[in-house]
Parts: structure tokens; C-alpha cells; sequence
């Protein structure tokens, strides 16, 4: 039998998504459409801020004055309102994504994300979105001199008159944002590919098929903690610390195999009450619960087509368990007791920050139909 995991533990924090990418990269517009298509909270960094002014609040106050006179906002204040904002929002979503955030190394530093991902464009495609962009002045309808031209030479086709040129689409302006691009984006980038956090997408497509590449990137992302995190995973009975109690060899070779781990002693004294490999979970469960007295610790459900554990304690804190020590083993799923065998590696499943050591962890294992 598969087994799917596919539970969080109840305390699971929302991950947050923030978009990179040079000027005319489609940021904004991509962004704008994965919050409607859905329905996920977007923070625009910049509208943010505006709110914040308009709400009058202490922060607002302080960073008014600022943006009147056309001036970049200190890092350290943006990075608070954006916190703030968070705090609101995480308790309700699964990821939220942000735009406009962090556009500086010191940004990044302030506040953590969990991914970004860069909508990667050449410096070419840049220019010719940005430099052949036109808008009208009056109705401020935007043109393309090559995408989207005016039926009439530069002349608005509703309001006949000429397009303008913003000023942040002139060729000296765009150098000069790309070459700022460059400078603070690329430490932020290298922090983040270093860490498998850094997701690129390849931006030069339309704009659905951007909006398609990313929206799979947010679910697999809002799936679990990490990119791999929906592999399938099977459940070896069996007892990952004390694995070589009850399998004396090859146990050891199966990959992407979750096993219930209870620590050597514990698997020394299942296998003399007769455990072995063909048992279900859920027998494994039962030993552990009517044979080792571990009810309290453990607590099993089999529907249809889920096993739902519940685990009480977590070898985060060193608690003992019916008198054994449980092994301080690398916990991939909440810091309890679920290990992993060799070679799958922790970051290919641990969704799962937050566990707070002692409190109860629940896990839902859904069989592959
Ligand atoms: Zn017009």
C-alpha cells in the first residue's frame, strides 16, 4: 500500500512567496492574477505603504513626509509595516505572496522569506517592453509600438490625441533601474539560490503561460515545505531508529520510504513481541499502544482511505515514553517520531517549522488510489 502524507501540523505557518524581477518583467501583473485565480492574500508593497499613509497610523505618519518629497522609504520601516501585515494574514492563508519585497540586501536581511521566485528576463526584452511602451495622457490607456500599437501614428484611438512616454520608460531611466536591479537584487538572489529557495521562471513567455508556471510552483509549494514535498512516500512498518532491530539488513536501501520511529529500544522490544515487516501501521500502532502501555502517546485512526495519526510528544523535547528514551533522531515530519531512511533527504519532506515540543502533532497518511 501508498501512503500519501499530506498533513501539516495544525501550527503550520503560511510561507511567504516574495516576486523578484527587473523592471518590465511583469511582476505586477502576474502577481495581480494569481490573487484572483486563487484567491490568495497578494501584499503590494508599495500600495501598502500608500495605506498606511491614508490610515493616519504611527507608521504612516512617520513615512508621509517621505514619500512626498519623493524619497525612499528606510528599510527598517518598510520591513515593519510589511511584518505587520504578515502577522495579519498568516493566520488565514497557506502562502502569501509579495510584492515590492525585499528590493535591498538589508531588506532581505530583516525579514525572511521562505521562496523567491524571479520572473527572469533579458535585459533586451526589458528595453523593448519598457522603451516602446506609450500612454495616453488623458485616459491613460497604455500602448505598445510594437505589441499594441495605436491604429493612428502615436495618437490615442479613443481620445485622438498624442502619447506620451513616462518618464520611467525612457532608455536613460530603464538603464539606470536595471543597473540598481543588479546591484542590490543579485546578494539577494545569491542568498536565496543557496539555500534552494530561489525559483526561476522563465518570463519571457506570454503571460498565461507565466501565470501557469508559477501557479505550480505555488502549489507544489502550498502542498508542503519543500519543492519535493509531494513525493509519494511509502510506509515501511517499522521503526526507523531501532530499523536494524527488526530488519537486520536491507531495510536500509529502500528510498523514500517514511518509517515509524521509536527509537532502539523500543524496536528491540516490538521485535520480541513479534513485529515485523508485514504488519500495517496501524498493528504497529496497536503494539505500541495495548503492549507498551504508549496509548496515551499515540492515537490511530484508519478511514476509507486515510490513517490519521496523532502524536503527543516529540523527541524535541527529550521526553521518555513508558520508561525508554526516545532517540533524538532527525524528525522529518514535526520533530516526533516519524523518521526517515537513508537517502531521502530531510528538505525533500519537512514541511514543518513550527512544532512546538510536547504539543500534540497530527498526520494524515492518504493511500495512493
Ligand atoms: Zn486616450
Amino acid at each position: 500500500m501508498k501512503l500519501k502524507y499530506i498533513t501539516k501540523p495544525k501550527n503550520f505557518m503560511a510561507k511567504i512567496i516574495a516576486f523578484i524581477g527587473k523592471p518590465g518583467s511583469g511582476k505586477d501583473t502576474v502577481t495581480k492574477i494569481l490573487r484572483e485565480k486563487l484567491k490568495i492574500p497578494l501584499i503590494v508593497v508599495g500600495d501598502l505603504l500608500r495605506e498606511e499613509v491614508e490610515k493616519g497610523t504611527e507608521l504612516g505618519k512617520k513615512i508621509a513626509p517621505i514619500i512626498a518629497r519623493g524619497e525612499i522609504v528606510q528599510d527598517e520601516i518598510v520591513a515593519e509595516i510589511v511584518k505587520k501585515k504578515i502577522s495579519e494574514l498568516k493566520k488565514d492563508a497557506k502562502v502569501i505572496l509579495l510584492n515590492g519585497y525585499p528590493r535591498t540586501p538589508k531588506q532581505a536581511e530583516l525579514l525572511d522569506v521562505d521562496y523567491v521566485i524571479e520572473l527572469v528576463v533579458s535585459d533586451e526584452t526589458v528595453f523593448e517592453r519598457l522603451t516602446l511602451r506609450r500612454v495616453c495622457p488623458k485616459c491613460k490607456r497604455v500602448y505598445h509600438l510594437k505589441h499594441i500599437p495605436p491604429k493612428e501614428d502615436e495618437l490615442c484611438d479613443v481620445c485622438k490625441i498624442k502619447l506620451i512616454q513616462r518618464e520611467d520608460d525612457k532608455e536613460e531611466v530603464v538603464k539606470y533601474r536595471l543597473k540598481r536591479f543588479y546591484n542590490e537584487i543579485e546578494p539577494i538572489r545569491e542568498k536565496y539560490r543557496s539555500r534552494n529557495a530561489l525559483i526561476e521562471i522563465d518570463a519571457e513567455k506570454s503571460v498565461e503561460e507565466v501565470v501557469s508556471a508559477v501557479e505550480k510552483t505555488i502549489e507544489k509549494i502550498q502542498g508542503g515545505g519543500r519543492m519535493k514535498m509531494k513525493m509519494i512516500y511509502r510506509v515501511l512498518i517499522g521503526l526507523s531508529a531501532g530499523i536494524d532491530a527488526i530488519f537486520p539488513s536491507g531495510a536500509q536501501d529502500i528510498v523514500n520510504s517514511i518509517s515509524i520511529s521509536v527509537g532502539r529500544e523500543i524496536g528491540k522490544e516490538l521485535k520480541e513481541r513479534g513485529a515485523n515487516k508485514d504488519m500495517s501501521i496501524k498493528e504497529i500502532f496497536n503494539m505500541l499502544a495495548e503492549e507498551l502501555k504508549l496509548a496515551d502517546e499515540f492515537e490511530i485512526a484508519e478511514k476509507e482511505n486515510e490513517i490519521e495519526l496523532k502524536i503527543k510528544f516529540c523527541n524535541v523535547c527529550p521526553k521518555k515514553v513508558g520508561g525508554y528514551p526516545i532517540r533524538k533522531t532527525a524528525c522529518p515530519v514535526g520533530g516526533i517520531i516519524i523518521g526517515i531512511l537513508k537517502e531521502v533527504k530531510e528538505e525533500d519532506y519537512s514541511p514543518v517549522p513550527e512544532l512546538i515540543p510536547g504539543e500534540e502533532c497530527k498526520i494524515i497518511l492518504r493511500k495512493e488510489v
